[in-house]
């Protein structure tokens, strides 16, 4: 059946004209085996040379193109083998142009007087006269009818200009410049002529055929696909090639839409949810008993979340909230829910050190909460809850998982060591996520399906950092939603500095002796664990598990990313001249505690350290008998000592945005007033200042993603989203925010009516093709 893109993908380069066996290996580098690869290989910028110039108004250094008669041209000799060639260029504007080329003698049979030629470059001024060197040349086959000249003012017209059979015109055309490899011997001007011979088999093959009607494409305001391919490639206007990337990035978000609306329906569909028991009193019980009244934020969020519960699918829902909002005790509210009906509850976090604190927490707040024991008649017993981590010894996680197993443990805590084949649940009824977009969506599933009953266990994803809602759209697209829009009330801000010199960098010492006079506590962050180690994750001990580890050579290329993760230790960002030796935990402890802190109690904490001395250290400072701790992300997320009211972060140019908001998130916790100092030089890393003064000048985490998309793209916003050739190439989810909504809103209505895509089986097969074959199992398994 033609009228496929799928049709694209079963016809290899090789097919095209021009493509050998080399062409080939070099396109195989970039990753390009089949048309369908070649016409998604989109430039990545463009070079206009469609205006056309008169000399006479040429500004020096600018580039622009002219259309001129060659008057005279010579070629000298200039010593050695080196030649120069000279010709002039009129246009009749009363100015001549000078045109130089360097050791290319064959210009001149080019140039002869006579030839019309456009000619692009930036113009120079050279002895008086205006000159270009080495401009791109079109030689203008002479048509004989002076009628059919260049319009000066350009554009589509210019296009006119008509060239030898094969060769690409350089000028007079908005020119598409090709993600290259020179290692691969392939050059932009190859792939443009390989796309194009692409571009004319898919119209051949009828490929190109839209799969939207046109009326659909009249109210979405979109150009067809065979038009959008052809202008993406060889636009006939800038304008045009918007419009062209318009409908190219909508159809991207538009399969992905329909991927989620898809796998958010399907996990309905099997309805083996569990009707929670929502009204026995647990939960009240414990909400009263806590030392604080609910914001009305988290009691709505606990009321949606019952609503959930209580009904015969199982939960998928996503609660967002800025740091310090609460989630927490959201968290226990839905875990002790599905305790009171007898079910048991995991927590899923990222790191070992929140996994400890979450049970604290955890045990602080159930402390008084009694359930019903099942052993005894009419008997209650305290809470079970336990913890499991990677670093859990050996008889413990055997006397754990068998508890587990029994039904003796009500809650777990833990890492991703949750996911291990040898823990099962004898009743896990909910699963809460708290994920700092870490763990992929195929590790929640994971986690659901240690139901090991006939029940799918409902689900609560907790992201400890806001992002914008298209992108929650997009990369949550398969969850409902619940936003905690408050902060507890008596919440100070933070006050925020970043200091870019080292002189003052007293200002920051200065300030923790003070809050440590006062009774307070401070903490010092340094991106690394000790000088020349490698930065440190804020999972440092759980990095040899999971999907982490493949991430890492990302972030020597991307820079800073989202959540966990630093930057670069050694390496050398963009922007930087030299390498700086960034500070490490180790070497400030040490420094710090003889030095300019010699008057604290100074801790370490850092992820290398043994279980009991990050237990000691985080126990101490808890407990007051320690002032400062100098750590490294490990508390980054959820750590929360109320007492704190400075923190100092050195080298904070090599922290991402989401993070430096989630450690900064660790002061302000209590009623004092606190300050974050951001220690960095004013780099010439522009992104890294635009970071900072990001940071400094709002402390609202939505706003702060908004800004961390833009400086950071999208690529890590989605992270494990991105699959097969189903990622976002063209869809910005900041630029294309109503897209994003279009798309929706078009996946669902189109669902609604044909669920399995029965009655669209041309898009069924597209989507086969851009998900990937596991996710296509998934959503079509019906
Ligand atoms: P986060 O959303 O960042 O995970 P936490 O759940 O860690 O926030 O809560 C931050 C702090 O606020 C904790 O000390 C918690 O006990 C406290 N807290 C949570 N809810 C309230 C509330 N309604 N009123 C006062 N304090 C609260
Ligand atoms: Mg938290």
């Amino acid at each position: 059946m033609s009228g496929r893109l799928a049709r694209l993908d079963e016809i290899a380069v090789t097919e095209l004209r021009g493509v050998g066996p080399r062409k080939a290996l070099g396109l195989e580098a970039l990753g390009i085996r089949t048309l369908l690869d070649l016409l998604m290989w989109y430039p990545r910028a463009y070079s206009d040379r469609t205006a056309i110039a008169s000399i006479a108004d040429l500004t020096v250094g600018e580039e622009a193109s002219v259309h001129a008669t060659v008057t005279r041209c010579a070629t000298r000799h200039i010593g050695g083998r080196r030649s120069l060639v000279d010709a002039v260029l009129d246009d009749g504007s009363g100015v001549a142009l000078t045109v130089t080329y360097f050791n290319q003698p064959w210009r001149a049979t080019q140039l002869v007087v006579g030839a019309q030629v456009v000619a692009n470059g930036r113009a120079a001024r050279f002895r008086g006269r205006i000159q270009m060197t080495n401009p791109r040349i079109d030689v203008v086959p002479f048509t004989g009818s002076g009628g059919d000249d260049i319009d000066p003012s350009a554009g589509e017209t210019a296009n006119r200009l008509i060239l030898p059979q094969g060769a690409a015109r350089q000028t007079g055309r908005i020119v598409p410049l090709y993600p290259q490899s020179e290692r691969a011997g392939i050059a932009s001007y190859e792939i443009e002529a390989f796309v194009g011979a692409a571009f004319e088999r898919a119209e051949a093959e009828g490929a190109l055929e839209d799969p939207l009607s046109e009326r659909r494409r009249r109210e979405l305001d979109l150009v067809s696909r065979a038009q959008a391919f052809r202008e993406i490639h060889a636009p006939t206007s800038f304008a045009a090639r918007d419009r062209a990337r318009r409908r190219l990035a909508f159809d991207e978000l538009w399969r992905l839409q329909v991927a989620l609306v898809m796998r958010k329906r399907s996990a309905m569909l099997e309805a083996r949810g569990i009707r929670h028991m929502v009204t026995g009193g647990l939960v009240a019980k414990y909400v009263g008993a806590l030392p604080f009244p609910l914001t009305s934020a988290q009691q709505r969020a606990i009321e949606e979340i019952a609503r959930d519960l209580a009904g015969p699918y199982p939960m998928h829902r996503l609660l967002q909230g800025d740091v310090g909002s609460g989630k927490t005790v959201v968290a226990l509210a839905t875990l002790l829910f599905g305790v009171q009906g007898g079910f048991q509850g995991a927590l899923m976090v990222p790191t070992e050190v929140l996994a400890e604190q979450h049970l604290l927490a955890a045990r602080r707040l159930l402390a008084g909460v009694e359930v019903k024991d099942a052993g005894r008649l009419s008997a209650t017993r305290p809470v079970a809850i336990e913890l499991l981590t990677s670093r859990t010894g050996a008889a413990e996680r055997a006397r754990i998982v068998d508890a587990l197993a029994q039904g003796a443990v009500d809650i777990v805590v833990g890492t991703q060591a949750l996911l291990t084949v040898d823990v099962q649940f004898s009743s896990l009824g909910v699963v809460v996520v708290d994920e700092q977009h870490r763990f992929g969506v195929d590790q929640r599933a994971a986690l659901r399906e240690k139901g090991a009953s006939a029940h799918d266990p409902d689900l609560l994803v907790m992201t400890a950092t806001p992002i914008p809602r298209t992108a929650a759209m997009t990369v949550y697209g398969d969850l409902d939603s619940t936003v905690l829009d408050e902060l507890p009330p008596g919440r100070s801000a933070v006050r925020t500095r970043w200091i870019a010199d080292a002189a003052g960098e007293d200002t920051a010492w200065r300030a923790v002796r003070a809050a440590v006079d006062a009774g307070h506590q401070a903490y010092v962050i340094c991106p690394l664990v000790g000088a020349g180690e490698p930065p440190e994750d804020a999972d440092g001990l759980e990095a040899d598990e999971g999907e982490e580890q493949g991430e890492h050579p990302a972030l020597f290329e991307r820079g800073p990313r989202n959540g966990p993760g630093i930057a670069t230790s050694s390496a050398i960002t963009p922007g930087d001249r030299a390498p700086r030796t960034l500070r490490s935990a180790v070497e400030e402890h040490a420094r710090l505690s003889t030095g300019e802190l010699s008057s604290c109690r100074v801790g370490l904490l850092h992820g290398q350290l043994r279980p009991a001395e990050k237990d000691a250290a985080m126990t101490a400072f808890r407990d007051g008998s320690l002032d400062v701790l100098v750590a490294t992300t490990v508390v980054e997320v959820g750590v929360d000592v109320p007492t704190a009211t400075v923190m100092v972060v050195e080298d904070a140019d090599r922290f991402g945005i989401a993070q430096l908001h989630q450690l900064r998130g660790r002061v302000g916790r209590g009623r004092e007033p606190s300050t974050c100092f951001l220690l960095a030089p004013a780099a010439d890393d522009s992104a890294a200042a635009e970071r900072l003064r990001a940071i400094e000048a709002t402390s609202d985490g939505f706003e702060l993603a908004d800004v961390d998309l833009a400086l950071r793209g999208e690529g890590t916003v989605l992270g494990a989203r991105q699959q097969g050739r189903n990622d976002l190439r063209l869809a910005s989810l900041r630029r294309d925010r109503d897209l994003v909504e279009l798309a929706r809103t078009l996946a669902e209505s189109v669902l609604d009516g044909d669920p399995g895509l029965e009655r669209h089986p041309r898009f069924a097969h597209e989507l086969r093709l851009f998900v990937g074959e596991e996710e296509a199992r998934y959503l079509f398994r019906s």
